[in-house]
């Protein structure tokens, strides 16, 4: 017996040794990911990199991963006894914690992680975002090393600043000295090379004051280029982003930026790194490594992280035109300024009469616009008390005020501009006609709102076709546009390839996705900054589609998951919490369940699914 037990054991052994050792490792590759970043995590940049890696890990639904990380904040720290003392740091934290793949962020996290590999992590993949092709090169990482190489050279920020700037003769380079600089180290030589037919002068490395003082006096056709400063020299420490936010209330000239996170402080834009994609694509070669794939079987590749993307409000203030920018631009934070281009004029020559005239012949239309609005929901109303009455509809009679609430307030918003443009001595009419047919739609969009609502209360059958999920999600989010600007979220929409044909009511369906980005909105508004909404659309099998509208924000209390759909339930201070409830109503009359997560790096994630038509 003793034999026989020792002798199936000895075979076993030996069945394992003789596995090679790649396979072996793969099978035993724990589901978890250390991401090691060489930044603090805390700064926008790096922050939205993990948003990114984050959420891709959240959406690959069929294993569970765990991911730990740990900050090394080599911009501030540095030398041998730092590092020493980290590596024993996580040697000793993740004792117990086995990593199956190490995603590093910088080519400085990748170089300690190459160093630390052997006694830390000896059988882990590494995964690496964020590094250069010359830090590449130089490092020449080992089969075990895979990754998403940076592409973004500094002659991509001249011939941006070309775009920007007529005639552009000098490109000054503002940053930290070189040394100190992570991503953007190899524009250097790049810079000094040269680029024909412009002059560089360089401000590198050099303390706050001197910076701020010597960009309030740059000469014309010059354009700034910033690449992130992290100190004012003194010992005092800042996010780049924050930096630029002092050199852009200095500067004569426009500042173009590699990065998105620069965008909002004032940068006028140019090629830049997007780095919620560039954390999205290292978690997706992470996750197909803990999938059973060999890191050499994912070659590193460069990773198209990069998109010309420009600050509308920088591009007024430097009157930059959207003919002269790069094709397929994308233009953020647009708003009407006519408000503030107009204000001190319009106190000025109020006078006018045709211009009165016109104001008043304006008011009046509003106001018969609100009139009929008014009326429409009195009458909703009314009904709605008899159908409350059946003890059927309770939950809908505040919803008719909830969703004519937005078309009204734009409306109103609307008709308060024209006011102020048509009180300029000389009045922009095209713009006024623009506005006029904004109102027209607002308005039309509340009589639709309240035609639907009545078929739903009435419980006759609503409007139902055959319509594109995919158009659906892409229009609802095309009007959220302009909110989610204004409330600073950044909103990203991935549609399935494949169209979704579903029957239903486009309306209600849009209401939906209005209600939950909303509240998504809602949910994020403390939150100083990475305020992130991500929809999608995907196909669940062969029978049904899947809408999902997740967010960075808080989250919802575990327990509290199944009641925010209850009818009144709200935690805000202002909220009806009718929202969901009417959401899930709309859902249902399609046969369509809709639900609620929480995501495991934060955040909530809400999902609809609706039967694909046959
Ligand atoms: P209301 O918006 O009027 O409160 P809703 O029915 O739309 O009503 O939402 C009910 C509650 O659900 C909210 O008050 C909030 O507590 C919670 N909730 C909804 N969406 C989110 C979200 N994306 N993140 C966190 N909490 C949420």
């Amino acid at each position: 017996m003793g034999k026989a037990i020792r002798l199936s054991g000895l075979i076993i052994l030996l069945a394992t040794l003789l596995l090679p050792a790649g396979l072996r490792a793969q099978q035993m590759r724990p589901h978890s990911m250390l991401v090691l970043d060489q930044s603090d995590r805390r700064g926008p940049f790096y922050y939205q990199v993990f948003v990114g890696l984050r959420d891709a890990v959240s959406a690959h639904g069929h294993a569970p991963t765990t991911v730990y990380t740990e900050s090394l904040d080599l911009n501030r720290f540095g030398g041998e006894a730092y590092q020493d003392s980290f590596q024993r740091f996580l040697e000793v934290k993740y004792r117990d914690r086995p990593i199956g793949v190490v995603v590093v962020v910088g080519a400085a996290a990748l170089e300690l992680a190459l160093r630390w590999r052997p006694q830390l992590w000896p059988d882990a993949p590494i995964v690496f975002a964020l590094v250069e092709e010359a830090d590449f090169k130089r490092l020449r990482p080992p089969g075990y090393v895979t990754g998403g190489i940076l592409d973004l050279k500094f002659k991509d920020a001249v011939s941006a600043a070309r775009a920007v700037v007529p005639n552009l003769k000098t490109v000054v380079l503002v940053g930290a000295e070189w040394e100190r600089q992570v991503i953007f180290r190899n524009w250097k030589d790049q810079a000094a090379a040269g680029i024909p037919g412009v002059d560089i002068i360089e401000i590198v490395g050099r303390p706050m004051p001197d910076i701020v003082a010597r960009v309030a006096a740059l000469p014309d056709h010059s354009a700034i280029v910033y690449t992130g400063l992290y100190s004012d020299g003194k010992g005092n420490y800042y996010p780049p982003s924050d930096a630029l936010a002092f050199v852009v209330v200095k500067a004569n000239r426009p500042i173009v930026v590699p990065a998105e996170t620069f965008l909002e402080p004032g940068g006028v834009g140019g090629y830049v790194l997007v780095p919620s994609l560039i954390g999205a694509e290292a978690a997706q070669r992470a996750l197909r490594i803990l999938d059973g794939e060999a890191p050499e079987n994912l070659p590193p590749s460069v990773v198209g992280a990069v998109k010309p993307i420009f600050n509308w409000r920088q591009m007024e203030r430097w009157e930059v035109s959207e003919a002269s920018l790069p094709q397929g631009s994308e233009i953020r934070f647009r708003e009407p300024g006519f408000l503030e281009r107009y204000r001190w004029r319009a106190v000025a020559l109020a006078t006018a009469v045709l211009v009165q005239s016109l104001l008043i012949a304006f008011l009046l239309h509003e106001r018969h616009m609100r009139r009929k609005a008014e009326v429409e929901a009195s009458n909703q109303q009314s009904q709605l008390a008899h159908i409350n009455r059946q003890a059927t509809a309770g939950e809908l009679s505040s919803s008719i005020a909830h969703e004519l609430n937005q078309p009204l307030g734009s409306i109103l918003t609307n008709a308060e501009t024209a006011e102020l443009i048509l009180a300029s001595p000389t009045p922009d009419l095209q713009e006024v006609r623009e506005i006029i047919s904004d109102i027209k739609r607002d308005d039309l969009r509340a009589s639709e709102v309240i035609r639907r609502m009545r078929s739903l209360l009435k419980r006759a059958p609503f409007e139902k076709k055959e319509i594109d999920l995919n158009q659906i999600m892409r229009e609802a989010f095309d009007f959220l546009k302009l909110q989610a600007s204004s409330r600073n979220v950044a909103i990203y929409l991935q549609t399935s390839p494949q169209t979704l044909r579903v029957k239903g009511d486009p309306v209600q369906l849009q209401q939906v996705i209005l209600n939950l980005a909303v509240n998504s909105m809602d949910a994020m508004a403390k939150m100083p900054y990475g305020r992130t909404i991500i929809g999608r659309t995907e196909v669940n099998g062969e029978a049904s589609a899947v809408i999902s509208i997740s967010d960075s924000g808080p989250g919802i209390p575990q327990d509290r998951l199944n009641e925010i759909f209850d009818p009144f339930f709200t935690t805000k201070e202002q909220g009806m919490g009718i929202g969901l409830s009417i959401a899930r109503t709309i859902i249902l009359a399609h046969s369509g369940q809709i639900w609620a997560e929480n995501q495991s790096g934060g955040g909530a994630v809400f999902h609809l699914s609706l039967p694909l038509a046959a």
